[in-house]
């Protein structure tokens, strides 16, 4: 893999192998360093995996608009992961005259339009007359059920052969519950069945085995928090995990007091850093 900052403009295209491109590494109310936001890029191809309330700010100081980006997935409802989806519609709609396509599966894309998005997005307009619904912002492309290893993941592809291949599996981020049971949805991705992004997720050891045991992993850009909390993986159980493990581990969606510590000495890769691209 070879790190490079990014020169000029971020690209939106590259000449065929994947990157990954950091807007933000910073936690949910970060000042320092956005949040946690990524593109991957390939070929013509790109796909930004999630957009929080700082996103289209932060994507804007790499001289891109948020409009330009074309295909989205969502790892789950906190504002630090889907806040910035609003004028991401709305700037995507009016500027371009775009539906960006969302890679969702039925049960989620209902609820993030009733419990997230219509507040703003479905009484601002009507489409022929009639309220907004989610197809009239973007375009659904739904995941399809497939089994790698030996367990099941949901599967999207960006751009067909060659594209952008996601694997997308459940990520153990929060334990409530709503009255009938429901837990929170929260997702983390394997892309092209190399490189781990965990989006948010509690400190998850048997989680992190079952991928592993899944795919050939070559990179894991993970979660971490200084704290101990109940939402994210905390600093010392990560640093419980092996070394051959820790060594193709960067760390992301860091607190500032985390970003204080010498986090190499305790034999991670380093944290991911916002502004380089990842090329793999
Ligand atoms: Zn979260």
């Amino acid at each position: 893999m070879k790190v490079a900052k990014v020169q000029g403009n971020l690209e939106l295209k590259n000449s065929g192998g994947l990157s990954l491109f950091f807007i933000g590494t910073g936690s949910a109310f970060s000042k320092v360093n956005f949040q946690n936001n990524v593109l991957f890029i390939k070929g013509k191809n790109h796909i930004l995996i999630d957009c929080g309330t700082l996103c289209p700010l932060a994507i804007s100081q790499y001289g891109v608009s948020i409009a330009q980006i074309d295909n989205i997935f969502l790892t789950h409802s906190h504002a630090d992961h889907i806040g910035g989806m609003e004028e991401f519609a709305f700037t995507a709609y009016y500027s371009k005259k775009k539906r960006p396509l969302v890679v969702i599966d039925d049960k989620y894309k209902k609820l993030l339009w009733n419990e997230s998005l219509r507040g703003g997005l479905g009484y601002s307009k009507t489409f022929a007359g009639k309220t907004a619904t989610f197809d009239d912002y973007f375009v659904q492309l739904k995941p399809q059920k497939v089994k790698c290893g030996r367990h099941v993941y949901e599967r999207a592809v960006i751009g067909g052969k060659d594209g952008i291949d996601l694997k997308i599996y459940s990520t153990d981020h929060s334990n409530a519950k709503d009255a009938s049971g429901k837990s929170f949805r929260s997702k983390g991705v394997v892309v092209d069945d190399r490189i781990l992004f965990t989006g948010d997720t509690r400190f998850d050891k048997k989680g992190l085995d079952r991928i592993l045991g899944d795919f050939d992993i070559e990179w894991i850009f993970h979660d971490a928090c200084w704290f101990k909390n109940e939402v994210h993986a905390n600093y010392a159980d990560l640093k419980t995990l092996p070394a051959d493990l820790k060594k193709k581990m960067y760390l992301c969606h860091c607190d500032e007091k985390l970003l204080g510590m010498d986090i190499k000495k305790d034999g991670f890769a380093g944290f991911a850093k916002r502004g380089f691209y990842y090329n793999f």
